[in-house]
């Protein structure tokens, strides 16, 4: 097998584009020159544009799960209350983190591979009327579910005074956000997803309300305490050392998205969700998710074969990487990310190597349907040439 190349379709980490992965060379600066703070000024009023929201995105260093603990945490309090909507292993991933910060959680656990349903929640709502937020995942990963946010916000504020959390982490930078258009209370996301980044950074916004409860908040911890960051971030500063490297990579990565337009990387992300679809279905493969219910970022395949053996024998022959099955779905499916720096070009190739890959696996299938048939989707929706 050729060597030094390999195609990471894993929903996160992902691919680095080159230019990004560049400009993170620079040499070091220090953590309070004049410099760093200018690269702070620049991608600020940037990145509210990619959350589509008006209030400041703090970028904390740390994982996506560090975003997930710090909503949860500044938001809510030790005894108080909040309801979890768990449609897979982050959603149950963020009722742990409150069960270790003593929030008490109601929780509304969907089947596996489907979204939620808001009006569940409205009932929740009006037996727990305490309830201080509702938690909710927004794409949830290990289902390639993309859940009704929007929707959800809207029964949230009817019903209640509740924030609305959602954990955006495998889909901000795939689609058009409207946080505050939405109503959602805190949004935050990771570096390593959509955002074309490696991993390192998280990102939260947080709205005017939610502002107030956190404000009222004594105990919000330190690290993740975010008035911190928001003070700091007003003066184009961190209250700790930032992720500097990777503050560079961000700038010219939103410089590559601000250059797409951010309407035309949702319907890249749109597309190619139905081009990988379409290939799966032209070779009769159960999908996990109903179409209605299809993330743009991250696909899970429910094969009428062996995930594992197909994982791994996509790997070893074409170093063609996809995710295995989290929790319950372990084995028994395959998820493929298509989000970030991947584009129709990427797909087509991607799903050739997959009927090859289902060939050597022993599937009878005819080779090239499933190419053909993204091909007639590119083609019915893709960009003309100008
Ligand atoms: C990847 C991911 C996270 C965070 O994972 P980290 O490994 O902490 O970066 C959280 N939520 C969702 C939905 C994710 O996809």
């Amino acid at each position: 097998m050729l060597q030094d190349q390999q195609y990471l379709r894993i929903p996160g980490p992902t691919p680095i584009p080159p230019s990004v992965e560049r400009a993170m060379t620079k040499p070091m600066v220090g953590h309070r020159a004049a410099v760093t703070d200018d690269l702070q000024a620049k991608i600020r009023p940037r990145l509210r544009k990619v959350f589509g929201t008006d209030q400041d995105v703090l970028i904390v260093a740390g994982s996506g799960t560090s975003g997930l603990e710090a909503a949860a945490i500044n938001t809510v309090r030790r005894g108080e209350e909040a309801i979890v909507i768990i449609s897979g292993s982050f959603g149950a991933r963020f009722e742990k983190i409150c069960h270790a910060h003593g929030i008490l959680v109601h929780r509304y656990e969907t089947v596996w591979g489907e979204a939620f349903d808001p009006e569940h929640v409205r009932g929740m709502l009006k037996e727990h009327p305490d309830v201080k937020a509702v938690i909710a995942t927004y794409c949830e990963t290990s289902t390639g579910v993309v859940n009704p946010v929007a929707e959800l916000a809207k029964v949230v504020r009817e019903e209640s005074d509740a924030l609305v959390i959602a954990d955006g982490v495998s889909i901000i930078g795939g689609v058009e956000a409207k946080m505050d258009e939405w109503g959602l209370d805190v949004l935050v996301t990771g570096s390593q997803k959509a955002m074309m980044l490696p991993p390192g950074l998280m990102f939260a916004a947080v709205s005017e309300r939610a502002w107030k409860q956190i404000e009222a908040n004594p105990e919000r911890g330190f690290y993740l305490d975010l008035v911190q960051y928001r003070d700091s971030i007003r003066h184009n500063t961190t209250p700790f050392t930032p992720a500097i490297s990777l503050l560079y990579g961000l700038d010219r990565a939103l410089e590559l998205i601000e250059k797409e337009g951010i309407a035309e990387v949702a319907a890249r992300h749109e597309l190619m969700r139905d081009m990988v679809r379409v290939a799966f279905k032209a070779h009769g493969v159960p999908l996990l998710t109903t179409d209605k219910a299809a993330s743009p970022t991250v696909t899970a395949v429910k094969p009428d074969f062996d995930a594992e053996q197909f994982r791994s024998l996509i790997s070893s022959e074409f170093g063609l990487s996809v995710a295995s099955g989290q929790g319950e779905l372990k084995g028994k499916i395959f998820r493929v990310g298509h989000m970030g720096y991947c584009s129709p070009a990427d797909v087509l190739q991607m799903i050739a190597l997959f009927e090859l890959g289902m060939i050597r696996s022993g599937k009878q299938i005819e080779p090239g349907k499933g190419t053909a048939a993204a091909q007639q989707v590119y083609l019915q929706k893709g960009d003309q040439p100008k």
